[in-house]
């Protein structure tokens, strides 16, 4: 049975094109982009090329400003770590409570190393306050680490404008973007972004690659030492094939970006209604209008976000959970306590993520079997008769990679 696949905020379908562009690098055209050869220097300019196209899709104002990497992870903490080296002296971080691991997960390591860090609180809808920000940024800030797009609810932040704010008080301003490239437009080059993030496996293209854009002028020390690979930025030769299936799907992504927007809103607003129309109890988590065109978080009060799943699953239907049970606490996701979403909503939280090929098909199927769902798991649960009944008695996986973390 063909999934029906609506959880492309964790990762995407490799796009044919992308595969084919791929190919003839593993068989054909294999050398070494930092051999002297010609054989080499053919597939550094592959390499170029997918340069090229990666920092079309951001608007950069040069190829030269993109380097490749193995992943978002790896660009955000490079994109910390790398600044804070550049600045010795100056030892606070400014971020949000509602980052992406690979950013809060690294700033919590960073403070048990000296360094201190403010995370900003987000209001009901997922927003940060401007005043907040100012007030956090000290003479003492090196940086500030600000998400573009949330991976659990889509809120966008007004990034463009927070970059602005920072230049003002002469810090440094690096964006996780991972959510958002090749879903909305941008031109990094008119902006006052110096850093930002973005991850292959989001956009269509494989996983293990990614790309850190550093802006012309912008100092980072690396965090992989050795060759010179990227000038010198990041050592170790080139993932040849993935770059190139990054500069494919990027230049995809770029070709259709405002058709695929619209319809792919379309399908997500069609889901998004149809649930609520017909699941009493259920709302949207984020702001419904700084949001990523293809997400949807919705949460089913008094039933349990992972029970949904495992019943969708049943149906061959792929979506996740906003609650996380990593550790077996079965805490709710961070992102949604720190919007103050309530207990019993938050532990109800379902991430439908949507991509170019989602169908209407699709989207009609999800809206036959969800509601029969959660009225079932409604009328079994515990906590649609009693939010104080006994969690403990339910069975979780412990050590599950959660929502957070994709
Ligand atoms: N940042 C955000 C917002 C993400 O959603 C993810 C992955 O889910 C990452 C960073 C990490 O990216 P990667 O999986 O490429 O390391």
């Amino acid at each position: 049975m063909k999934p029906v696949y609506v959880d492309n905020n964790a990762t995407t379908q490799v796009a044919h094109e992308v595969v084919e562009a791929m190919l003839p690098y593993f068989t054909e055209q294999y050398g070494n982009p930092g051999s002297m050869h010609t054989f080499g220097g053919e597939v550094m300019h592959a390499v170029d090329h997918a340069r090229q196209q990666v920092a079309d899709l951001l608007g950069a104002e040069s190829p030269t400003e993109v380097v490749f990497n193995s992943c978002g992870t790896e660009s955000d903490n490079t994109a910390i770590m790398g600044t804070l080296l550049s600045y010795p002296e100056k030892k606070h971080i400014v971020t949000t409570k509602v980052e992406h691991h690979a950013v809060l997960s690294f700033c919590e390591t960073l403070e048990r190393r000296g360094y201190s860090v403010t995370y900003l609180g987000v209001d009901a809808a997922g927003m940060i306050g401007f005043d907040e920000l100012a007030a956090a940024i000290t003479e003492e800030t090196a940086i500030v680490s600000i998400m573009w797009a949330n991976n659990e609810t889509g809120v966008v932040f007004p990034v463009e404008q927070i970059a602005e704010l920072v230049h003002e008080s002469g810090c440094i301003f690096h964006t996780d973007a991972v959510q958002i490239v090749g879903k909305l437009p941008m031109s990094v080059k008119d902006t006052k972004i110096d850093l930002l993030s973005l991850s292959g496996h989001k956009l269509h293209a494989p996983k293990g690659i990614g790309a850190l854009y550093i802006r012309r002028g912008a100092r980072v020390r690396p965090m992989m030492i050795g060759g010179h690979q990227e000038r010198g930025r990041r050592a170790g030769t080139e993932s040849v094939t993935n770059i190139v299936g990054m500069g494919k799907a990027a230049e995809l992504a770029q070709e259709k970006i405002e058709q695929e927007q619209t319809y792919v809103q379309g399908l997500r607003d069609k889901l998004q209604a149809g649930i609520l129309a017909t699941c009493p109890n259920a709302r949207v988590n984020g702001d419904i209008d700084w949001r990523l065109p293809n997400t949807a978080n919705i949460s089913f009060e008094f039933v349990e976000g992972e029970a949904i799943l495992l019943l969708l699953n049943e149906h061959g239907i792929c979506a996740s959970s906003g609650s996380a049970c990593t550790s077996g606490s079965l805490e709710p996701s961070h992102v949604l306590r720190a919007m103050g979403v309530p207990f019993t909503a938050a532990h109800g939280s379902i991430r439908f993520s949507l991509s170019r090929y989602n169908t209407e098909a699709e989207i009609d199927f999800i809206l036959e079997k969800l509601p029969p769902i959660i009225t079932r798991l409604r009328a079994l649960s515990p906590f649609g008769r009693d939010e104080q009944a006994d969690r403990s008695k339910l069975d979780y996986g412990v050590g599950m990679t959660t929502p957070g973390d994709l």
